[in-house]
């Protein structure tokens, strides 16, 4: 069992799965979707199609899952190391895991079927889920980074919709090469949670126990946003 600050979510289903479940969404309800999703919190989605693979591997059956991506807020990773900074963490999760519930009550109620993913389901990885959806990668700090930046948590919800906007490239993949050129978190890591060649020690990492977000402050992809690194990064390989 792995070990987490954040306490379960209640259910907050309003609206039961449809008995027929629809597999075809338009590209007006995504889009009316999309916006719901952002008006009520979150960055924006991406969207995994879990290989039979990868499904073996976890022993799961989920085909289509829809990533909702929320912005942990700045205030809060700025603050030290704390129980009150877990605390304050955990609530705003809980805060953002009702809005993903409503969410999947909306698909449930347009004829899909919806499941929020239990965060905290310690049988299935939801980072590997990210992985799967070629829209992220995973920093030198262990971070998982999407376009829309490195401080974001997220839901999941698995649907029966089949033909959501799938990527089958990801574009992400040059920020691994970035981060061996960079390594401003090996230098500011307080816990010192990096091996001499720089990999990631994850059980020195005190996130998970003790909220630390240090090496997410001091990232360029956090200060600078990831459009400007990649600019950054195209001009050092000229
Ligand atoms: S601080 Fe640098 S090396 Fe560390 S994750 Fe960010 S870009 Fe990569
Ligand atoms: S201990 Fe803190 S600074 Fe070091 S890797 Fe973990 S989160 Fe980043």
């Amino acid at each position: 069992m792995r070990f987490r600050y954040h306490q379960p979510i209640p259910n907050f289903y309003e609206i039961e799965n449809p008995h027929h479940p629809q597999t075809t969404i338009t590209d007006d309800f995504l889009k009316e979707f999309t916006d719901i999703a952002v008006a009520s919190r979150f960055a924006g989605l991406s969207y995994a199609k879990l290989g039979d693979e990868f499904k073996s591997e976890w022993e799961i059956d989920w085909d289509n899952i829809i990533i909702l991506k929320y912005p942990m807020s700045e205030e809060i990773l700025r603050m030290e190391p704390s129980r009150e900074k877990c605390i304050l963490m955990d609530e705003e999760f809980q805060e953002v895991g009702a809005k993903a519930f409503a969410l999947a009550d909306i698909l449930r109620e347009n004829g899909f079927k919806a499941d929020l993913i239990n965060p905290l389901d310690d049988r299935v990885s939801l980072r590997a889920i990210a992985l799967q959806s070629n829209d992220a990668v995973i920093t030198r700090s262990n971070m998982c980074l999407f376009k829309e930046g490195l401080n974001l948590g997220f839901f999941m919800i698995e649907t029966s919709i089949e033909n959501l906007p799938f990527k089958t490239e990801n574009e992400l993949e040059w920020v691994r090469d970035y981060c061996s050129t960079c390594g401003v978190c090996i230098d500011r890591c307080p816990e010192k949670a990096f091996d001499d060649e720089g990999k990631f020690l994850r059980k020195l990492c005190t996130a998970h126990r003790e909220g630390c977000s240090v090496c997410i402050n001091f990232c360029p992809f956090y200060k600078r946003g990831y459009e400007k690194v990649k600019k950054r990064y195209s001009r050092m390989k000229k």
